[in-house]
This record gives structure tokens, sequence and C-alpha cells, in this order.
């Protein structure tokens, strides 16, 4: 066990939750200790910014206020309302744990740390984070944010990325939770580590409660803790995407249920960065006879482990060329496509264009 075991852990919880009660931001899932809305923005909070989250929070909750609204939500309009959060699983999870939490805990939100990690989505973070915060339970939330603040206090030259060292900062952080205050403990945890002790550029040290305790600090080691592995590179994929207009239709297809995207709309494409030539043939090979042709900007999307280089075409087609569309192509108002339609932000560079009817 690391050396900060010998740490008077008593000032250390007395100077973070003075620094948080002074420090906090005013954010919506701060103010409640409901389990359902704090496991909301617990799940909409991984892999995205407090600023990107805090209106879909809104919009979700209006929508979907508690778990019998969820469990019964239809899954199209589930999507659109997860929409530009991105990694969807998150959001067929929530439905799946909200039915099962309907039918095997009478609809009541579970405050056994066993039974909330036992739902679909919830790992040992969210799980932690759920009872400290709404029943106060000595359950640490250990994330990226939190491994940093503490290898950093510590100067631990542990890996961060491997589960071991996951579970010893969560046998660590323990000593701080033993005496209550847990809910605050962990929000105040994870403010650290994202205001003060931030993940990109250097530390903001001069505003920590624990600059005069932290040895990476002293040591002036900070640029080498936290210890990770090497990110694995991204794989590249070329992509051609056609916005396919006829009138003021446009085509869209659905994504098979599973994989990357799974479920969701999309415009339909071709694998490869195709010619305009090429272009051409794909559309023919569809069935349909092009009226016109045109060459859209390039776009690019960046997924966690892939990269999509996309090549994009405009094509109108006449109104009999419907007829000969692929059954997988649905033909829908251009205008309204985006709002009705769950179409990822990976395509939205060109959904752009759907409204452009005279393009
Ligand atoms: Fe992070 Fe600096 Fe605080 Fe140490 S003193 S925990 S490096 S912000």
């Amino acid at each position: 066990m690391i050396s900060i075991m010998n740490y008077d852990w008593k000032q250390i919880k007395k100077s973070l939750l003075t620094w948080y009660q002074c420090n906090q931001r005013d954010l919506a899932w701060r103010r409640t200790k409901n389990p359902y809305e704090i496991w909301i923005s617990e799940i909409m909070l991984q892999q995205t910014r407090v600023e990107a989250v805090k209106d879909y929070y809104k919009r979700f909750l209006d929508e979907l206020p508690d778990l019998e609204s969820l469990s019964q939500v239809d899954d199209e309009r589930l999507l659109k309302l997860w929409e530009g959060l991105g990694y969807y699983n998150r959001a067929r999870n929530l439905k799946k744990a909200a039915c099962t939490i309907m039918t095997e805990y009478n609809g009541l939100f579970p405050s056994a740390y066993d039974d909330v990690l036992s739902l679909s989505g919830i790992g040992e973070y969210t799980a932690g984070a759920i009872c400290s915060i709404c029943y106060d339970a000595k359950t640490p939330a250990v994330d990226g944010n939190v491994l940093r603040v503490m290898t950093r206090l510590s100067n631990w030259n542990a890996v961060i990325d491997d589960l071991s060292t996951k579970r010893e900062a969560r046998q660590m952080l323990l000593c701080l939770y033993e005496t209550g205050d847990c809910g605050k403990l962990t929000q105040a945890l994870m403010e650290l580590g994202a205001m003060v002790c931030v993940p990109n550029g250097a530390p903001h040290c001069e505003a920590c409660p624990w600059q005069e305790l932290c040895v990476a600090k002293k040591e002036q080691l900070i640029d080498q803790i936290p210890v990770k592995t090497k990110a694995k590179k991204r794989r590249i994929e070329n992509r051609t995407i056609f916005i396919i207009r006829q009138g003021d239709t446009v085509a869209i297809q659905k994504r098979p249920n599973k994989g990357l995207l799974a479920g969701l709309y999309e415009l339909p494409g071709a694998e490869g960065s195709l010619s305009e030539q090429e272009a051409l043939e794909w559309v023919k090979e569809q069935g349909y006879g092009p009226l016109y042709i045109k060459k859209l900007p390039d776009s690019k999307h960046i997924f966690s482990h892939i990269e999509w280089h996309m090549t994009g075409y405009l094509i109108k087609i006449e109104d009999t060329e419907i007829k000969k569309a692929p059954e997988k192509h649905i033909f829908v108002d251009a205008v309204t496509a985006t709002e009705k339609y769950a179409i990822p932000s990976a395509f939205l560079a060109y959904a752009s264009y759907f409204k452009k009817i005279d393009e």
C-alpha cells in the first residue's frame, strides 16, 4: 500500500470539504438526492462535458421525469432524446435498467450497492456515486478524475488504467469516507478533478486545497503523474455519404441493431472515398438515375476507437425514381428529418444540407 496511508486524513477531508463548500458549481444534479436524477446525470456525464450535459439533462427529465416514464418510452424517442450525446448504448441501458427496477424492485430505485451495481449500464464508479450521493453510503466513486487527484496527492506511480489501481484507490478513499459526508466527498473529489487538478494542461495548484500536502507538486513530478498506458491508435475508415434528394424529401436508412450507432438513422453511404465518377456508378447501382450530382466538403468524425473520414455528394433524383429505391431507403421530409429521426452527430455536417432545398 502506498505511503499516503500515513496521511492526516482528517485534515485532508476537512480542507477538501471546506474548499468544495466555497467553490462548487451550481449544477442541477447537485440540488437533488433523488437516485433517478443522480443516475441520469452520472450516465450522461460519462465521456461528456458538464456544459454539454446541462441542456440534455433538463430536456430528458422534463420528458421522462421518473422510472416509470423511462421504462415505457418508445425506443426511437429515447434515442432522439439522447441524440448528440453519443455512446447510445448508455440510453438503451438506462431503459433496460428502468424496466428491471419496475419489475424487480417494485419501481423503487435500489439502495444497496450490489443491487445498484447489478443494473444494466452501471459499473463500480456509477454505483459508488449513486449510493454515496443519494444514501450517504461509504462507497467511493473512482474515475479518471479522482485517480488523477489521488495519484498526484501521493505521488503514486501506479498505472491508472489498471483495475488493481482503481481498487487500491477505492480502498484508500475509505479512510476519507469512514467518518461520513460521503455524498459531499464524492462530489468534492469530482469537482476538484474537473476544475483544479484538470485533465488537460497544467493543474491550478494555487487554488487547490491540498497544495501544501501534494507530493507530486512538492517533488515537481506533476507532469509524470498519473501514469497511463499508451492509448491505442484509432482505426481510420474512409466513407462516402450521399444526400439523395427528391423534391422536399431526402433518403435515410436505419443502421443494423448491433454494432456502432446501432438502430439509429443514417444517410446512405458506401465504403471508401469515391470519386465523382464512382459515386455516380454507386447511385446507379442503387437503381436511381441521378439528375444532378455535386461534391460536398469532406468531413471527419472521431469515435473512441475509429475515425470516419467522409466524402459527401448531393444527389438529386426525379420523383419517378423513388419507385426504384432500395427497400432500406426511406424518403422523409428534408426539413424535419433531423427533428423526427435520431441521426447521430457523425452525419450532422451533411444533414445540414437537408434544408438547403435550392442547393
Ligand atoms: Fe493536483 Fe496541484 Fe492539487 Fe496536487 S496540488 S492535487 S497537482 S491541483
